[in-house]
Parts: C-alpha cells; sequence; structure tokens
C-alpha cells in the first residue's frame, strides 16, 4: 500500500481506458476520487464500480474543451471540496492526419482537449492546492510529445505542450509542496488503440518498434500514477515517465 491520508483526485477522462484504470487504483487505496468525463454514462459507470467496489468516488461530466465548463465546475466543487489534493490531467483525443490533409478544426480540438484543458484545470485546482502546501498533479502525456509521430502533428505538439508545461509548473509549483510530473505511454490497449491492435499487419508493424514486442494495459500507467500521487513520490517533481515497452530510450 502506498500512503494516501484523507486525499481528494480529481481524474479526468476518467469514464474509459486509462482514465478509468487511474481512478480505480486511487480509489483502491482510499483516495475519494471525482472521476470526470464527457459523457455522463461513461464517468457515472466509472463512479459506480468504485463505489460498488467500497471505495468512494463521484462523477462529473465536463467537457474539457470548454474552459467556462472547467470554471463552472471547479467553482462548485471546491464549495464541496476545500481542497483537491491530486489533479491528473488524462482526457485526451486523437485527430490523426499528414499535415497538409489536417484541418484547423482537427488541430484546435486536439490542442484544446488534451493541452489548453490542463492549462485551466491547473489553474483553478491549483490554486487551492498550492495554499494548502501539499499536492499532486499528473499529466498523461504521450510518446508522440517526446519521438514524434507522422500523421500526429497536432496530438504530438500537445503531448509535447503538456511536457513543457510539466516542467514549468513544477518550478513554480515547487516552494509549496505541490509536484508536477508527467507519464508518457506508449502504444497501450484502450478505445483509442483499437483499431491498431485489432489489425493484425499494423499491430505487427507498431510492435517492431517496441523493445518488449507487447502492447501495454492501462494498469501499467495507473501503477505509476498512483505512485506519483502519493506520499511517497514527494522528491520527484517536474520529470517525464516513459511507459511505453522500451520504445521512447
Ligand atoms: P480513451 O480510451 O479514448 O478514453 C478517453 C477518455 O477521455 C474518455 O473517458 C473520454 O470521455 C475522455 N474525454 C475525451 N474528450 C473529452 C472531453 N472533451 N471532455 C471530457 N472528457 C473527454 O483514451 P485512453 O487511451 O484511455 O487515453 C487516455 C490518455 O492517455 C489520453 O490523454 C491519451 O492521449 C493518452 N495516451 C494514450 C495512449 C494509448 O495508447 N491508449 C498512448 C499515449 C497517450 P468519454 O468516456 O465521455 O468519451
Amino acid at each position: 500500500m502506498l500512503t494516501f491520508t484523507h486525499r481528494t483526485a480529481l481524474v479526468t477522462g476518467a469514464g474509459r481506458g486509462i482514465g478509468k484504470a487511474i481512478a480505480e487504483t486511487l480509489a483502491k487505496q482510499g483516495v475519494t476520487v471525482i472521476c470526470v468525463s464527457k459523457s455522463a454514462d461513461s464517468c457515472g459507470a466509472t463512479a459506480a464500480a468504485i463505489v460498488a467496489a467500497g471505495g468512494k468516488a463521484r462523477a462529473l461530466a465536463v467537457d474539457v474543451a470548454d474552459g467556462a465548463a472547467i470554471a463552472k465546475a471547479s467553482e462548485d466543487l471546491l464549495k464541496e471540496f476545500p481542497t483537491i489534493d491530486i489533479l491528473v490531467n488524462n482526457a485526451g483525443i486523437t485527430r490523426d492526419g499528414l499535415l497538409f490533409r489536417m484541418s484547423e478544426t482537427d488541430w484546435n480540438d486536439v490542442i484544446g482537449t488534451n493541452l489548453t484543458s490542463c492549462f485551466h484545470w491547473t489553474k483553478l485546482i491549483g490554486r487551492p492546492m498550492t495554499r494548502a502546501r501539499w499536492g499532486r498533479i499528473v499529466n498523461i502525456a504521450s510518446v508522440s510529445g517526446i519521438m514524434g509521430n507522422a500523421g500526429q502533428a497536432n496530438y504530438s505538439a500537445a503531448k509535447a505542450g503538456m511536457i513543457g508545461l510539466t516542467k514549468t509548473l513544477a518550478r513554480e509549483f515547487a516552494g509549496r509542496s505541490v509536484t508536477v510530473n508527467a507519464v508518457a505511454p506508449g502504444f497501450i490497449k484502450t478505445d483509442m488503440t483499437t483499431e491498431f491492435v485489432n489489425n493484425p499487419e499494423v499491430a505487427a508493424k507498431i510492435l517492431e518498434a517496441v523493445p518488449l514486442k507487447r502492447f501495454g494495459e492501462a494498469a501499467d500507467i495507473a501503477n505509476i500514477t498512483a505512485y506519483l500521487c502519493s506520499e511517497e513520490a514527494g522528491y520527484i517533481t517536474g520529470q517525464v515517465f516513459s511507459v511505453d515497452g522500451g520504445m521512447a530510450m
């Protein structure tokens, strides 16, 4: 067991995949988890599963691409929870295509959902966190933000942006004992990657670049994220942890 003393976490994109695994892993450690996703059904299902397993959770449907919606949700939450100690910025989308075919809408949607959302949540939830002088922020980036990936100019730019944001905020918040780290997953089996994982030819091509020769599981990302959110990780900040089967070494 890791140490979490009466902590509350907000996890975005907690309805499915990696975010759901992070929410469930934190809840198993006794953390109260606010599960955010776009659809009320998906965050509702995650929160219900946590409560059914004996944990503490509540669901919150928010479109993280909408800064005003985040502001309203944060204002309401901070009336209910005096501080939110842990923030995991995980919600993300892809809209892939080579640059010359990429629309401005696809560029803006990906930057807004993956990167600008982190700016809004961190500004709003981070202020009481820094006042409380304890906090953990984990941004779920991607190997694409480290290595680049043809066909993902929007996504790679957003994820590289999250890494820059992580390092800067680690410096800004360090004096308040709020740590800020990033986890950079490689290919993890979730709805986001189903079309690659389930296509044998594409899967084989991808795995050529993965030294461990398999796709990762959502739990691989959830385990390190939970550690980074724990008391034990208090001397780690501004770091990017690749969890990618060795792809980006
Ligand atoms: P996923 O299975 O597609 O789940 C994405 C989650 O994000 C869903 O819960 C979804 O909400 C939520 N979301 C998307 N847009 C949102 C919005 N505008 N407002 C609120 N919630 C929104 O994705 P995943 O594979 O778990 O990925 C999670 C994170 O890991 C993403 O940031 C992704 O970029 C990153 N990542 C994934 C991989 C991978 O191989 N899977 C690799 C590198 C990085 P709904 O449930 O309501 O739709």
